[in-house]
């Protein structure tokens, strides 16, 4: 029995797994529709030519020719999702002009003895075009954004684009007007397919492991993310604390808490509404950030209170950091004043547990607020 539909199964398999993940990847992009209409029609057109290529038709026939403009038609759409997929919107005029000749080749074909040859050939040259232009742009634009991915993905194309060439200059060279069966003697066909399913399968494996990777690491994220704010929230601030904890009680530099309360919140909520009390813990947020070190982190602890992580920080500078914090709340405009209270405390040798300097920030915080608020009150470790 001949390999060719089991081949042709397995090719277009291949192809429609690449096709999906690509449609999972476009959800990740700035243009998600876009992307995935160009690769749903780089599917239904390779799809529509893989389907012509299954019923017994002879190879000079007229529904093999469309089959082959339809594959070549189906890399340009696959090179002009990708470059979306990167951001860049392609011009159609250099495609279209590149699918015209490619058209115009076929036609004229007829008129050559060794017709079916160049047909096969212009198939493997559009073809590999594309992909190469694909994997300039993957070099140019996909580098900054997946420094792995981009030249794994870049290699892969480069590859199958080679074996498409080298698969294009035998048709050429083959020529005559024997048929090109996929098992025909002589014809590289089989090898071709071969080298097409396990580099394809090899693609589709990075594409997937890409998605996967975007994914969970925009889950963490959001895991970790106040949605408000943009600050971390108490979990993801946490996770830095007992971090920071662990290494201080493994005799490395220690650290300091800043915990931050704005004043009279709940009278800005009474009296400019709740959408505005959002705006101010926003621009809370913002402040207490630009006061602070590259290294300090912000978590928002919960309602209208932050906790501020600054590492290898003693409580003297931490105290000038909370004081530098106060003064740029109490001055950002200029929409709703407001001031906060800020308890500070820091690391000692006795703190075993975090919750220890976490309720001596606490304490201060208290302090600080009884005293009269807008203010800074330090805690010493005991
Ligand atoms: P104090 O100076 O003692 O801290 O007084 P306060 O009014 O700031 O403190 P209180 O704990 O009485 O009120 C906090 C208010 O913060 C009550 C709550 O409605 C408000 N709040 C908590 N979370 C949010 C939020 O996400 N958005 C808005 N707009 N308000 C919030
Ligand atoms: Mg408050
Ligand atoms: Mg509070």
């Amino acid at each position: 029995m001949s390999p060719q539909p089991l081949l042709i199964a397995l090719v277009s398999v291949q192809f429609f797994v690449h096709a999906l993940v690509w449609a999972m990847t476009a959800r990740m992009t700035r243009r998600p529709r876009g992307v995935e209409g160009h690769f749903a029609l780089f599917w239904f057109l390779l799809a529509a030519g893989l389907a012509l290529f299954v019923p017994p038709w002879d190879s000079g026939s007229a529904p093999r020719n469309l089959a082959d403009l339809l594959i070549v038609a189906a890399s340009m759409m696959e090179h002009r999702g990708l470059a979306l997929h990167w951001g860049r919107r392609l011009p159609l005029r250099n495609d279209a002009l590149a699918l015209g000749a490619a058209a115009a080749v076929v036609a004229a074909s007829f008129l050559l003895d060794n017709g079916h040859g160049v047909r096969v050939a212009v198939v493997c040259v559009g073809c590999a075009g594309f992909m190469l232009a694909s994997v300039h742009l993957m070099w140019r634009l996909g580098r900054a954004a997946t420094p792995i991915f981009a030249p794994v993905a870049a290699a892969g194309y480069s590859l199958l684009a080679t074996a498409l060439l080298v698969r294009g200059v035998q048709a050429l060279l083959i020529g005559s007007t024997t048929k090109i069966s996929i098992d025909a003697p002589g014809h590289a066909n089989i090898p071709f397919a071969i080298a097409v399913l396990f580099i394809g399968g090899l693609m589709n494996l990075v594409h997937i492991r890409l998605v996967v990777g975007r994914v969970l690491h925009r889950l963490g994220q959001q895991a970790k993310t106040d949605e408000l704010t943009g600050a971390l929230n108490r979990r993801g601030l946490l996770l830095q604390l007992e971090n920071e904890h662990a290494d201080a009680l493994q005799g490395k530099a220690g650290y300091a808490l800043m915990m931050v309360d704005v004043d009279h919140f709940k009278a800005v909520n009474d009296q400019y509404g709740h959408a505005q009390g959002d705006r101010v813990l926003q621009a809370v947020s913002a402040s207490l950030r630009a006061a602070l070190r590259g290294d300090d982190l912000v978590g928002r602890w919960g309602g209208e209170e932050f906790c501020v992580l600054l590492p290898r920080t003693r409580l003297h500078d931490a105290a000038q950091l909370a004081e530098r914090v106060a003064s740029r709340v109490a001055a950002s405009g200029p929409g709703i004043r407001v001031t906060v209270s800020i308890g500070v405390s820091e690391y000692g040798p006795a703190d075993r547990d975090l919750q220890a300097v976490i309720r001596r920030a606490d304490g201060a915080l208290y302090e600080a607020k009884e005293a009269g608020r807008n203010r800074v009150v330090t805690a010493a470790a005991g």
